[in-house]
């Protein structure tokens, strides 16, 4: 496929013909400290100048150079859009109107995200549109969606796409792919990866990138590859987490685990929902679907009894389901390798580790 290449003026004209198509951009920015998904209104929204610090446990932003797309990512990602935090499914009034369903009236986003959230995307579409039940909300606002893919060159120190297959170069599921070059010049290659994509392409002056200036690119993609800040040894993976149920090495997991959620909150796959039901003093009442964790004692909650009352057996079953039953489910892997659970996982616990563990005691 051609590679074009546009100047600064030309990711404005994209986020322009963008919102004249009708579309929400939604794109990273800064704010309270982090790099969050939100509405784009122009380049001068974006993170520009920014580098993200990423440990186990810890995230700072810093300011260095001129990218604009020069962090890893941030605790956001594109499910807060596709599949909010919390959604009111019907209302139902004691006034003789009945049930109100919700209106169905979603925006469609332009979402401006790293490869491995392309994957994310990929993964929830399996989840939730491919199986026998399909999420009707989530297929409205996935129908009407557009991807632009952003290749990473400044990987995260909890990163681990690389492993996962899944970055730093984006693979399928984008209409549009990036990549930003900053040195004598600063431009973005630009590609179409579907027919909307080059629709979008033909509507912003651009010219044909030149073989060094892909050259220069691809050497940035492959200098991300040797700097991932994690790795994850999946030869066996899947064996290991089923011999593993008994390991002692969970114990230790519990010993620190505050069973928080956060891990669960901030991952891009994680797709667990509840129902709940908020009663008004007039008769009328509201069903509520909302996020949910397997980490809270709720969540199996069935007869009187939890099933998986210790901490440990919550962390065990939310790995074990991240990188062994998803496979068995929906013939993938629930891990992007973005390392937002490593980095805001409040005590640091880092599903690399854990697996490192698990291989040392024989497991
Ligand atoms: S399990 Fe952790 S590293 Fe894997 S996709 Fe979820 S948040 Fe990212
Ligand atoms: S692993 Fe970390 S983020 Fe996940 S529930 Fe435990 S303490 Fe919270």
């Amino acid at each position: 496929m051609t590679v074009r290449v546009i100047g600064k003026e030309g990711l404005e004209g994209l986020l322009r013909a963008l919102r004249e198509e009708g579309y929400t951009v939604v794109g990273p920015l800064v704010r309270d400290g982090a790099i969050h998904y939100g509405e784009i209104g122009s380049i001068g929204d974006l993170p520009e100048g920014y580098r993200d610090e990423q440990g186990a446990g810890r995230y700072r932003l810093r300011q260095e150079g001129d990218l604009f797309f020069g962090y890893a990512v941030g605790p956001g990602s594109p499910k807060y859009f596709l599949n909010p935090p919390e959604r009111l499914l019907f209302r139902v009034s004691s006034d003789g109107r009945g049930v109100e369903e919700e209106d169905g009236d979603d925006p469609g986003f332009a979402f401006l995200v790293r490869p491995c959230d392309v994957a994310g995307i990929s993964i929830r579409d399996r989840v939730l549109l491919e199986g026998e039940y399909r999420d009707p909300h989530y297929l409205r606002r996935r129908e009407k969606s557009l991807i632009i893919a952003v290749n990473c060159t400044h990987p995260g120190g909890t990163c681990f796409c690389l492993s996962m297959g899944t970055g730093p170069e984006v693979g399928d599921g984008a209409d549009l792919i990036l990549t930003e070059v900053s040195g004598k010049e600063h431009y973005f290659l630009i590609q179409a990866g579907s027919q909307r994509g080059k629709g979008l392409l033909e509507r912003i002056p651009s010219m044909e990138a030149s073989p060094a200036q892909i050259r220069e690119a691809e050497g940035l993609i492959e200098g991300a590859k040797g700097r991932m800040g994690r790795a994850l040894e999946r030869d066996g993976l899947k064996e290991l987490l089923y011999r593993s149920h008994d390991h002692p090495y969970w114990r230790d997991v519990e010993k620190r685990c505050l069973a928080c959620g956060n891990c669960t909150f901030v991952c891009p796959t994680c797709f667990c929902t509840t129902l709940e039901d908020r009663m008004a003093l007039d008769g009328s009442a509201e069903r509520w679907q909302r996020w949910d964790s397997c980490f809270t004692l709720d969540f199996t909650y069935l007869h009187g009894g939890s099933i998986r009352s210790s901490i440990a057996s919550r962390y065990r079953h939310w790995i074990t389901h991240k990188l062994a039953t998803w496979i068995d489910q929906f013939g993938t892997p629930g891990c992007v390798g973005c390392g937002r659970c490593i980095t805001w996982c409040p005590v640091g616990i880092d599903i690399t580790e854990v697996v490192e563990e698990l291989r040392k005691g024989g497991g």
